[in-house]
């Protein structure tokens, strides 16, 4: 008998079960770290009549939420520079918060990001955390020691460039030791960031894919999210940045690409071509302006579509209820058709959908007996879902994260009575705020705040506060 058959069984219980196909009124049964039975709540208690019971014959059981896209980098950057557009935001912000992102900054906004991505029902995460490395050592293995510490699932990964003379020798060091750190993690594994393909030059860039492919692993790139990119990739190289991609191999890598809402007919075709994967972020392309991505082409393609949160500086809350449901309506207002994107395509994006653009389907994604146990359950014990008449409808327009009850990451309760269990979520609060006024500080964003009022873009040059704030 293995160690995992000796451990005890837990039986999740709800109205609605939602496997592939709802069950009314059922359960599922985990052990260990594994879904070992999904089924009819009589059925399941009947055959383990001593397991552990949790949930309610109110609750809806689902599995745990694929977020496809994020950057823990930003976790402490929330509410600022909203009212620009992608590039300026990237030069007015990101640029000026880069030099500054240490271990420390690594290590809270993973806290603070995953705090709110776990209440969200969020199970695993997929990041791209923007740094440059620094003298001191590696910045990154930090997010792995923080999703460890959190008991949420990470796909991680580095957003290198060498755009502005940076390093190359340097950037590989630190895709090194993420790498290293995943590897010796219990819930993350590692991939190849590309920031952006305009920020590597040509020769970062062949050796980013080669050490993707030779090394087996998968790619995290962010892909044509807004025109002015298409259109430097155009004038640069006669083709789009997808174009680029096929042709210099980086799609035999399993790449997930984020955003995609600049691809047209050829990107898609290409795109599904190659397999790749695609992290849908509606509320960071609404709040940037940068458009509504064409999810139900590529989804006709047969192209895999996940939800993403995107990093706490564009979104800005962590929560995925919020982004499957204005992932929904935006598909709508799209179209102008109200068949867009039904309930149920919504929840599968969410789940399924995201586990197969990460190629991750034969382990998370959905309630099957020999996948992981990442497991949500929501309160249908309260007013809010009261009434279930179609439980897909439940989780997309009704549920917010107030009902997130319990979330099981891996087998074991990272989510408990409505609260995360493995930090103190004040604590991180208490601790982050002197190291978000220390990172604003020192990245000269002082006129980003309310009260240097909403500077138009041009009317404040970021570039000279920050050598102001060099030369303090
Ligand atoms: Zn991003």
């Amino acid at each position: 008998m293995s160690a995992a058959s000796e451990e005890r069984v837990t039986l999740l219980r709800g109205a609605w079960v939602m496997a592939p196909e709802p069950v009314r009124d059922g359960a599922v049964a985990i052990r260990g770290n594994e879904i070992v039975a999904v089924g009819r709540w009589t059925d399941l208690r009947a055959a383990h009549p001593d397991a552990d019971v949790r949930g309610s014959a109110h609750d809806l059981v689902l599995p745990g939420f694929v977020n496809t896209h994020g950057h823990f980098s930003e976790g402490l950057l929330t509410g600022i520079a909203s009212h620009f557009t992608l590039f300026e935001w990237l030069h007015a912000l990101i640029e000026q918060v880069k030099p500054h992102t240490d271990a420390r900054v690594a290590r809270l906004g993973t806290l603070v990001s995953g705090i709110q991505m776990l209440r969200s029902g969020i199970t695993t995460a997929n990041d791209m955390f923007v740094t440059d490395p620094r003298p001191e050592g590696p910045v990154t293995p930090a997010v792995v020691h923080a999703l460890d510490q959190l008991g949420l699932r990470g796909v991680v990964s580095f957003g290198a460039g060498d755009r502005g003379g940076r390093d190359i020798a340097a950037q590989f060091a630190e895709h090194e030791a993420l790498r290293e750190a995943a590897a010796a993690s219990r819930l993350s594994t590692f991939r190849v960031g590309i920031g952006a393909v305009p920020g590597q030059s040509e020769e970062m860039f062949g050796r980013s894919i080669g050490y993707a492919v030779d090394g087996g692993h998968g790619v995290h790139v962010h892909l044509q999210e807004v025109r002015e990119e298409v259109t430097a990739m155009r004038t640069a190289h006669g083709r789009t940045t997808v174009e680029h991609c096929a042709h210099e191999g980086l799609f035999a890598a399993p790449t997930l690409a984020a955003h995609c809402v600049w691809v047209d007919r050829n990107d898609r075709a290409l795109m599904a071509e190659h397999r790749v994967g695609v992290a849908h972020n509606p509320l960071a392309n609404g709040i940037l302006a940068s458009g509504i991505a064409p999810v139900a082409e590529m989804r006709q393609l047969g192209i895999d579509v996940g939800f993403g949160v995107d990093g706490a500086a564009s979104n800005d809350a962590q929560d995925f209820l919020q982004a499957i449901k204005t992932g929904a309506i935006l598909a709508r207002v799209r179209d102008q058709q109200a068949t867009a994107m039904t309930a149920r395509e919504a929840f599968e994006i969410a789940t399924i959908g995201g586990a197969r653009a990460l190629r991750m389907e034969d382990r998370i994604g959905s309630l099957e007996v020999g996948k992981l146990a990442d497991v949500v359950v929501l309160d249908g014990t309260g007013p809010t879902l009261a009434s279930v008449h179609d439980p897909y409808q439940a989780v997309v327009f009704v549920a917010g994260s107030r009902e997130v009850k319990e979330v099981w990451v891996d087998g074991r309760l990272s989510v408990a009575d409505f609260e995360v269990v493995n930090v103190d979520p004040r604590e991180v609060a208490r601790e982050s705020r002197p190291v978000t006024a220390e990172l604003v500080t020192r990245a000269g964003l002082g006129h980003l705040s309310a009260l240097a009022g909403q500077p138009r873009p041009g009317t404040a040059t970021p570039g000279a506060t920050r050598s102001e704030a060099a030369g303090r």
